[in-house]
């Protein structure tokens, strides 16, 4: 994987030292999340639509029903950027001007493509699905292929990137560290409950391993 080199579109301008264009970076935040934003403006209105991804080497991958307008817009290469973000923690500073979050995102901009041949579509679902629930694609019933002509999938390469990252305690302003108000981080995580069996599931069919034990 090789890093990014920065674009007119990509060089983060505010506070710059937080950009990051290493591909470690961009791909560890990709790999950690498994939503994005999709951006694209249809007749001067912008839309920002929030949607599951799977990534496979330096392509993204986006799916749904052909009945999405998301989708099928996108699907014109028209322009998109597509922001994902995680959220580690709310900064809490001695003012509401400093207050804070600690974040990772990536910005990409890209056209997508259709990705029409059967094994590619099926791999891309296989991604989409292990970047979400690792473990249980192999397990799944096959899908047909009244099913895949039912959905559209779409690649996006990631070749236009950024990523920007916050980490660390409050910056404020030194005369507010005198103040007697507490001040820090609340560090934040996503974390999975205990899993709900589904009301029809058959008698006696355990929660595998990766449900029982899911993280993020
Ligand atoms: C969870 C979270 C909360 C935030 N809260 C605030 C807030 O309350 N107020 C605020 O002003 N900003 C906030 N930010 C930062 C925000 O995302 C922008 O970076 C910032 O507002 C500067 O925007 P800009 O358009 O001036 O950036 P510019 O520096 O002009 O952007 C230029 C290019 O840099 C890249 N870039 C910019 N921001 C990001 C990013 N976050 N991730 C990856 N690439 C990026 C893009 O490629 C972009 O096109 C937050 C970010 C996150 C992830």
């Amino acid at each position: 994987m090789s890093d990014f080199t920065p674009t007119e579109r990509t060089k983060v301008r505010r506070l710059p030292d937080r950009g990051k264009y290493d591909a470690e970076s961009v791909y560890g935040i990709l790999d950690e999340a498994f939503i994005c934003h999709v951006g694209f403006v249809v007749d001067g209105q912008p839309y920002v639509i929030p949607t599951g991804f799977g990534r496979v080497g330096d392509t993204l991958y986006i799916h749904g029903s052909a009945a999405s307008r998301m989708l099928r817009t996108v699907s014109t290469r028209v322009p998109v950027c597509v922001t994902v973000t995680l959220v580690d923690g709310i900064v809490m500073a001695r003012s509401g001007f400093h207050s804070s979050m600690n974040y990772r995102s990536v910005v990409i901009f890209a056209t997508a493509k259709v990705v029409e041949a059967r094994e590619e579509k099926l791999e891309a679902l296989a991604a989409f699905s292990e970047q979400v629930m690792p473990g249980r694609w192999k397990e799944l019933r096959e899908t047909t292929d009244a099913e895949l002509k039912g959905t559209i999938v779409l690649a996006l390469p990631i070749t236009e990137a950024s990523a920007k990252v916050r980490t660390g305690p409050p910056k404020d302003d030194e005369a507010d560290y005198a103040l007697p108000l507490w001040a820090g981080v609340v560090p934040l995580k996503l974390t999975a409950g205990t899993p709900i069996a589904d009301p029809r599931l058959p008698a006696g069919v355990p929660a595998p391993d990766y449900a029982a034990h899911y993280k993020r």
